[in-house]
């Protein structure tokens, strides 16, 4: 069972994503740039990444781990943590525990700041963190197992459905074993020549790739393994 949600079991939103500066609560952006969740200590990875930044003793951010999505290049920010449980570099799926939640750096109790930013991975320049994690934008109470992923992937026709998608050699996410562009079937180097005359090591957004095999989240196309998680039906 995997979900985009940091935490496991009960947990609750106890300041939403977007909020406003009031009297009591100020942000140097004007509004909360992500959202504050407490639950069970045990913090998880929301996406296949890398650590990529490890903080401590921020004034602002305490102990905070920034994991970049392998895919989409998104940073995922975790902070005000007690104790970080990756090194710099690791790479880490949605089973990775990295952290556990702390009241470190400015906060007024124990909870976990999540944020979302673009690729840029400057302050201000992010994503709803609620909507990626597939849960309502507001102060209330949830249940990791209402927002699981949906996972049941069926053989067929899939359109890549991101910038662009690296094909690997086996199901896995680890670098090496992505292809090059010459690796490509004919079929599949046309179709991204076509799309994209830069050639990356991927297909772009668009091309129909014929899914054979599946496992997991991974479907076997006729030039590799790709994450069906970026693609459409
Ligand atoms: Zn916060």
């Amino acid at each position: 069972m995997q979900t985009n949600i940091p935490l496991v079991g009960n947990f609750k939103v106890t300041c939403e994503y977007g909020r406003k500066n009031s009297k009591n609560l100020t942000w140097i952006a004007g509004y909360h740039t992500g959202i504050d969740l407490v639950g069970d200590d045990q913090i998880y990875a929301t996406c296949n990444g890398k650590v990529t930044r490890i903080g401590r003793n921020d004034k602002d951010y305490g102990n905070f781990i920034v994991i970049q999505d392998t895919e989409n290049g998104k940073y995922h920010w975790f902070c005000h943590l007690s104790s970080i449980g990756v090194t710099l570099n690791q790479k880490v799926s949605r089973v990775s525990k990295i952290a556990l939640m702390g009241a470190t750096g400015n906060v007024t109790g124990k909870h976990l700041h999540y944020e979302i930013r673009n690729a840029s991975n400057k302050y201000a320049d992010n994503i709803n963190p609620a909507e990626y994690m597939g849960i309502e934008n507001k102060v209330g109470s949830y249940h990791s197992d209402d927002y699981q992923l949906e996972k049941k992937y069926e053989i067929g026709r899939y359109k890549v459905n991101t910038d662009i998608l690296t094909v690997r050699r086996t199901p896995e996410i680890l670098d090496h074993n992505w292809l090059k562009y010459s690796e490509l079937t004919q079929n599949a180097q046309e179709q991204v020549a076509k799309l994209n005359p830069s050639k990356p090591n991927g297909l772009v957004r668009g091309v129909i790739c014929d899914i054979s095999e599946i496992k997991g989240v991974w479907g076997k196309c006729p030039s590799g393994w790709i994450s069906l998680e970026y693609c459409i039906k």
